[in-house]
């Protein structure tokens, strides 16, 4: 008769957001002294929620970062055509992405590649047959869209794209979003790209170095680009997301490019909680549930607001994990295997925390599972999950097991092209082999709720407005938190570990 109550849940979960996204925290940037004092909160909720210590240093892992920011003043980017100079508008037409590869000064012809990929397995290439060496190379994130989705999803990885691009001879890259998917625009690209720029102190064995140049330029402005090449921006907008390669050609111009960048180091710190399960065999075995707890800090403001509190991205991942700890200790059930609760930071600069505790975990045993939470959007009530994975891994029938008992629809990702997939933190374990999903609430397309979302990303992500004051649906957050700590229970106690589908292309990543 009487169920959870969801209304005063769903306060208590909000409660843990509000802090988090409060003025307190600063938006809690990467290395910030906001950063810390969420992460002291989230050690302390961890605790009260009777978690053990799993860090290195109690709930924390430090991880160290080297810092690269672009001095947008002092830096400039000209178009030579012919022999004329066409000076562009840092913000409005392009903007650099320094990292610690980034040269000072660089000239060099440009080449359109479509959307820049190279996959071997469906022996698809944008890069064979080009002259790339010692080139620029132009491309649009997302792929044809008669190429798998987890695949092309893997291949326009930072690390992939590096990979691929140096092994053509490029020296920069100019990425550019298609504006027909719903995802940051351009303007909160521009100014995103004047925060600290993150890459791990601790270089990682296999990862490629990053290119001497680097830019996102605006996809309204193509046409400065396509200019006297024999090929037209409409041309290439109107391919774009279709089935089969965009064309591919040099362009009319070269880039020249003066850069400059401020450079540092940072230190933060990862949180970890243990619940210890209780099977002698299985409790050895860890089912991580995480999210990342860093945001954007204080940015250029928007309507005379400069805080990026991130409520929803990811102060609201975050609350979760508390209450699910909490929700555990109150129900006094032990898992059979491990429980780890991790709040990771550096994602936003590059998903930096978590690939460092994939890297070095801070616990003993192997992790079997991840459940990852960025932004999962409680804005309208839970009928449906947008599932991320979903068709991988044993995981995925587990979730929709959970979900049909409730009422509750399971569904794959609404838009491949967006990869999140690879963007959010899941992807350092699925790399290392690790059955993962990502989980949102989801909505029926073409309904309202879908526009509510849209309207979302348009309005609040990566942006102020991401603040405690924006409508948030309460019992569903409650709702979600209930069936996400459900799932991690259910993996925790299953006799088997979880598995990838036999044709899972993420399958490979198992050693
Ligand atoms: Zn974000």
């Amino acid at each position: 008769m009487s169920g959870p109550d969801w209304d005063s849940l769903g306060r208590a979960w909000w409660s843990h957001v509000r802090v988090l996204a409060g003025d307190n925290m600063q938006g809690r940037e990467t290395g910030s002294p906001g950063y810390q004092r969420a992460a002291a909160y989230v050690a302390e909720q961890f605790q009260a929620a009777g978690l053990e210590p799993a860090g290195v240093d109690g709930y924390r892992q430090s991880v160290d970062f080297r810092v690269s920011q672009l001095d947008e003043p002092n830096s400039s980017l000209t178009l030579i055509r012919g022999g004329t100079a066409q000076p562009l508008q840092l913000r409005d037409d392009a903007q650099f992405a320094v990292s610690t590869g980034t040269v000072p000064d660089l000239e060099a012809e440009v080449v359109f590649v479509g959307y820049g990929l190279d996959v071997p397995e469906h022996q698809y290439s944008d890069l064979a047959g080009l002259d790339l060496n010692g080139k620029i190379a132009v491309y649009f994130r997302g792929g044809p869209s008669d190429l798998p989705g987890p695949i092309k999803a893997h291949y326009q990885s930072v690390e992939e794209r590096l990979r691929s691009l140096r092994k053509a001879g490029v020296v920069g890259s100019v990425m550019m979003t298609n504006p027909k998917v719903p995802d940051l625009p351009w303007p909160r690209i521009a100014t995103g790209l004047l925060l600290p720029r993150m890459e791990l102190a601790e270089a990682m064995s296999d990862s490629p170095r990053p290119l001497p140049l680097a830019m996102a330029f605006n996809p309204d402005r193509l046409e400065l680009l396509m200019a006297g090449s024999g090929h037209s921006a409409s041309e290439i907008m109107q391919g774009l997301g279709g089935p089969g390669p965009l064309p591919r050609f040099p362009l009319a111009v070269k880039i020249r490019a003066h850069v400059a960048v401020r450079r540092s180091m940072a230190r933060c710190t990862n949180v970890v909680g243990l619940l210890p399960g209780s099977d002698p065999t299985l409790r050895t075995e860890y089912v991580a549930g995480s999210a990342h707890l860093d945001h954007l800090g204080i940015g250029e403001p928007v309507n005379g607001k400069s805080l990026y509190g991130g409520a929803m991205d990811n102060a609201s991942g975050v609350a979760t994990l508390i209450q699910i700890a909490r929700m555990m200790k109150e129900s006094g059930q032990r898992p059979r295997r491990s429980m780890i609760f991790l709040a990771v930071t550096g994602e936003e600069k590059g998903l930096l925390g978590s690939e460092y505790f994939a890297t070095h975990p801070s616990v003993a045993g192997p992790i079997v599972a991840n459940l990852n939470m960025d932004m999962f959007l409680p804005l309208y009530p839970l009928k449906y999950l947008e599932i991320q994975g979903l068709g991988e891994s044993s995981l995925g029938r587990d979730i929709r097991a959970l979900g049909a008992e409730v009422g509750v629809r399971a569904d794959a990702e609404y838009e491949p092209d967006r990869v999140l997939f690879i963007r959010s933190d899941q992807y350092n374990f699925v790399k290392k082999g690790v059955p993962a999903l990502m989980l949102s609430v989801g909505y029926q397309k073409g309904s309202p709720e879908e526009e509510t979302s849209k309207a979302w990303f348009r309005d609040r992500y990566h942006a102020p407005a991401d603040d405690v004051e924006q409508p948030v649906d309460l019992v569903a957050a409650a709702q979600f938190t209930d069936l996400l700590g459900k799932l991690m229970l259910k993996v925790a106690d299953a006799q088997q570990r979880p598995t990838w589908n036999e044709d899972s292309f993420f399958r490979r990543f198992v050693r």
